[in-house]
């Protein structure tokens, strides 16, 4: 594969991206990934700033390609999370769930890459504007926080590659080699994936969510929760709680106090099926085994090689 924007800004292999996945996406599935040729990510929402500490130099003695943290945010000791992050110059951050003006000129300023993810083209223009290096569009396939208005991933790329300069990473829905090249078909310059790391050995979800992923059927996940934070997760019992309330004519301050604390600790980490809130995204319907990281990112790029193949001798005259 040959270099692209993406593999020539963070100096990877392959345009292939790890997503930064709350209680899942640990420091062993990035430097797997990292190790592999993708861009390994560890997910700091879910990290007290000591763990991310640990988390940063385990991935720091397991590789020694790139690797980046995601950092949401709506956090609540995002100034640690910085801080941590300056310490160990690692190399890129993506930032999520908020607005890139806050933190990119100063981690900029240490030398750090600064990606931004965002659901609308709105966000993204106001990321490139504060200076990012590159912008993540994540469309509604997409599993946990998501935007508001439903924009699918099919209909977002283009939209925003039309006004967008800077590099572009697509995310929501990508599941396989096949849907890697239509993303960088649609205009993308790499994809972002979530939920076929999930169901890795090397992720950090409990073995009975990774089981769940390879059990949901396509249908099994539902946007919801709009009035707190829009998420997508399993319908499992939890979630039916959720619709009874919803029925029910709940309050925003009665979905929170149903919501309560820790549910997707409960559920992706500690394996409560039942009470717990499981993230994931609609291509879990295509999620039908748990492999190592290494194995997910060969086949990704082996297929996407066939699929271009295939694409390039199917050409129409006009
Ligand atoms: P909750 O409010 O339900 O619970 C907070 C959880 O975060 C607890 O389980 C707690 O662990 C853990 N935690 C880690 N660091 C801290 C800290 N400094 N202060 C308080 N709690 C901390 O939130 P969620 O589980 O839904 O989300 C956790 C965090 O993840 C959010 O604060 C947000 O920053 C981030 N997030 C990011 C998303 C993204 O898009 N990347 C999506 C969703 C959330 P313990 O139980 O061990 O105390
Ligand atoms: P607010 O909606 O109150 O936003 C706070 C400030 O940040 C506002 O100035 C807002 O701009 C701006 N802002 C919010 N999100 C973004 C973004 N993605 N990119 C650029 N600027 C942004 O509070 P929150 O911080 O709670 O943000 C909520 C929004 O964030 C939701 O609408 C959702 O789309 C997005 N989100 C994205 C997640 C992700 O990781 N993909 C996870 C969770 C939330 P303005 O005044 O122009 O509205």
């Amino acid at each position: 594969m040959e270099q692209n924007r993406i593999t020539s800004l963070f100096n990877i292999k392959y345009p292939l991206i790890q997503a930064g996945m709350i209680w899942c996406s640990g420091w062993k599935l990035a430097a797997a990934v990292s190790n592999s040729g993708g861009l390994g990510i560890i997910g700091s929402g879910s990290m007290y700033p000591q763990v991310l500490d640990e988390h940063i130099r385990k991935c720091k003695d397991a590789t020694d390609k790139p690797f980046a943290v995601n950092l949401p945010m709506l956090y609540p000791d995002i100034d640690k999370h910085i801080e941590t992050i300056i310490k160990h110059k690692v190399p890129i951050v993506f930032t999520s769930a908020g607005n890139p003006k806050t933190w990119t000129n100063h981690l900029k300023g240490h030398g750090i890459k600064v990606v931004h993810v965002v659901s609308s083209l709105k966000f993204a223009l106001k990321a490139q504007d504060a200076g990012v290096d590159a912008v993540v569009a994540e469309g509604f396939e997409a599993g946990g926080h998501n935007g508001r208005d439903e924009t699918t991933t099919l209909c977002l790329i283009p939209i925003v590659k039309e006004k967008l300069n800077i590099p572009l990473i697509a995310a929501g829905g990508i599941g396989n080699g096949r849907a890697m090249l239509a993303a960088m078909n649609l205009g993308a310059d790499a994809v972002q994936v979530g939920s076929r790391f999930v169901a890795s050995l090397e992720s950090s979800a409990h073995d009975n969510f990774k089981n769940a992923v390879v059990d949901a059927k396509e249908g099994d996940t539902q946007l919801t929760l709009k009035e707190i934070t829009p998420v997508r997760l399993i319908k499992n019992d939890f979630y039916k709680q959720v619709l009874n309330a919803y029925e029910g004519g709940s309050s925003v301050d009665e979905l929170k106090t149903l919501l309560g604390r820790g549910r997707a600790k409960k559920g992706m980490f500690e394996g409560d099926m039942i009470e717990g809130e499981l993230e994931i995204g609609q291509i879990s319907g295509l999620i039908h085994d748990i492999k190592p990281a290494a194995e997910i990112v060969y086949d990704f790029i082996k297929e996407y090689e066939i699929a271009l193949n295939e694409q390039n001798s199917s050409k129409f005259n006009f």
